[in-house]
């Protein structure tokens, strides 16, 4: 590999009226890789159809969101969140693609998919991309099994709604009730094997979130040191065991915002060290 894969579109940004950053962190996150001159390659999204994205959501919900007459997850109804809708989970669906085609790794530069439901949106969050990019590549014959790890803060109960929904049994989801958000050594320690739980999966689906950080107004219980740790142990468990890892970002709240930028850049950094530079 010469370049990390970035799945980015400028349409895939929108500016809700919001406390969270998210919405507007895919065009701030790529122009600081690009200022710190990072291996990363560019490439347009394919952006997600109604009929993909309501492979994971009912398809009343896909059309209301789309047309602005239902609440978004930002409780509004604005016309850029819901026209970037598609490129967020088309830029997740197409860096997946990505991984399974390189076998290594891909990035995008998402967040706001892991507190969606079927039929319902909340805490920043309208569609979950992580499903839809799921069931399309498994509708699709791509995969088999998908893995789930959603490192994140919060507990990704939008995933988990879906898949008890849909009775879905093939996805791996492990999120934040899988352990202590007080205890960051058990944390680390146990990382290892919470990654190489994912060995039957044909893709896993990585949330690097900023979010878990000590200082993060809406975490957190890891300094920066062991978030960078994390990521290392998942892009290097990952790539020893030949799962292909596609990469996002999700939640980070800290003021400024600056601060979460700083932790994303450290997640680039580990998987350029991990994926570029290593032999193997
Ligand atoms: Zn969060």
């Amino acid at each position: 590999m010469d370049f990390i894969d970035v799945y980015y579109s400028p349409k895939q940004v929108s500016g809700p009226d919001s406390s969270s950053p998210s919405p507007r962190k895919p065009a701030w996150v790529v122009a600081d890789w690009i200022a710190q001159e990072f291996c990363i390659g560019i490439v347009e999204p394919i952006p997600a159809s109604l009929e993909q994205i309501a492979l994971a959501h009912a398809p009343s919900y896909v059309e209301g969101i789309l047309s602005c007459e239902l609440m978004n997850g930002f409780r509004g109804f604005q016309k850029d969140v819901a026209a970037s809708l598609p490129w967020t989970c088309g830029s997740l669906m197409s860096a997946a693609r990505a991984a399974l085609n390189n076998g290594l790794v891909a990035c995008s530069p998402t967040s706001g998919f892991h507190h969606a439901g079927y039929e319902s949106g909340c805490g920043f969050c309208t569609f979950n991309g992580l499903m839809v990019t799921a069931q399309t590549l498994k509708a699709e014959g791509k995969v088999s099994r998908v893995g789930i790890l959603d490192c994140d803060q919060h507990y990704g109960d939008g995933t988990a709604e879906i898949m008890t929904v849909l009775g879905i049994d093939w996805i791996r989801h492990v999120s934040q009730e899988h352990w202590n958000p007080d205890d960051a050594k058990l944390f680390i320690e146990t990382l290892p094997q919470v990654v190489r739980s994912f060995d039957d999966c044909d893709l896993l689906i990585y949330q690097a979130g900023a979010d878990p950080h000590i200082h993060d107004p809406l975490g957190g219980f890891l300094t920066t040191e062991e978030l960078a740790e994390r990521d290392r142990i998942v892009f290097s468990v990952a790539k020893a065991r030949g799962i292909p890892v596609v990469w996002n970002l999700a939640g980070g709240y800290q003021e400024p915002v600056a601060r979460v930028l700083e932790i994303h850049r450290n997640t680039m950094a580990a998987c350029v060290s991990m994926y570029l530079c290593s032999p193997g």
